[in-house]
């Protein structure tokens, strides 16, 4: 006879460690069964189908995902399942992060590096808080410059890009 299964969601909590001192913040809550090729958490759900267990989170905590919506990671580690970690996007945002964090997300299963110690990194912190002062949306029709990103960007030798990643807090995030 087969034991009957641990009642769901009990039996997806029991895959989830919510020991501290993993992620950039020290807060992820790290999946430890199954993932998928690209590091992503994954589980079967009540209906038997292998879902991501970014989503049953999302749907656990907040509310039901329709079929092209994708959860991604503000902080960039895929193994997390922090709910507070996670918001919804689109394929397109999703794969972004996924080309972007591809590195880190390998630097994490060995040692964590962040901001100025990555190897990565051009800026030093110091540099990156100066941007985020100092940065001047450019007013509507303004003929004068100001802080704009295309400055800032010529200014730190770094692409737009990546001034408009500083700024929104896609990198760089342990300084936020
Ligand atoms: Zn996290």
């Amino acid at each position: 006879m087969r034991l009957p299964r641990k009642p769901w969601p009990q039996r997806f909590w029991d895959k989830v460690d919510k020991t501290p001192g993993y992620g950039p913040h020290g807060h992820c809550w790290l999946w430890t069964a199954s993932c998928d090729t690209d590091g992503y958490g994954q589980i079967r759900d009540t209906d038997g189908r292998l879902r991501k267990a970014t989503h049953i989170m999302w749907e656990l905590t907040y509310e039901q995902l329709c079929a092209a919506e994708e959860i991604c990671h503000t902080c960039h580690t895929r193994a997390c399942v922090n709910p507070s970690h996670l918001y919804e996007g689109t394929h397109k945002t999703n794969a972004a992060d996924m080309m972007r964090d591809g590195t880190r997300y390998q630097v994490l299963r060995h040692q964590m590096l962040r901001g100025e110690q990555h190897p990565r990194a051009k800026l030093t912190e110091a540099q990156v808080q100066e941007i985020r002062q100092i940065y001047t949306p450019a007013p509507r029709g303004a003929r004068h410059a100001t802080m704009s990103q295309r400055i800032l960007a010529k200014r730190y030798g770094i692409s737009r890009s990546v001034i408009a990643q500083i700024l929104r807090g896609d990198i760089w995030h342990n300084l936020l």
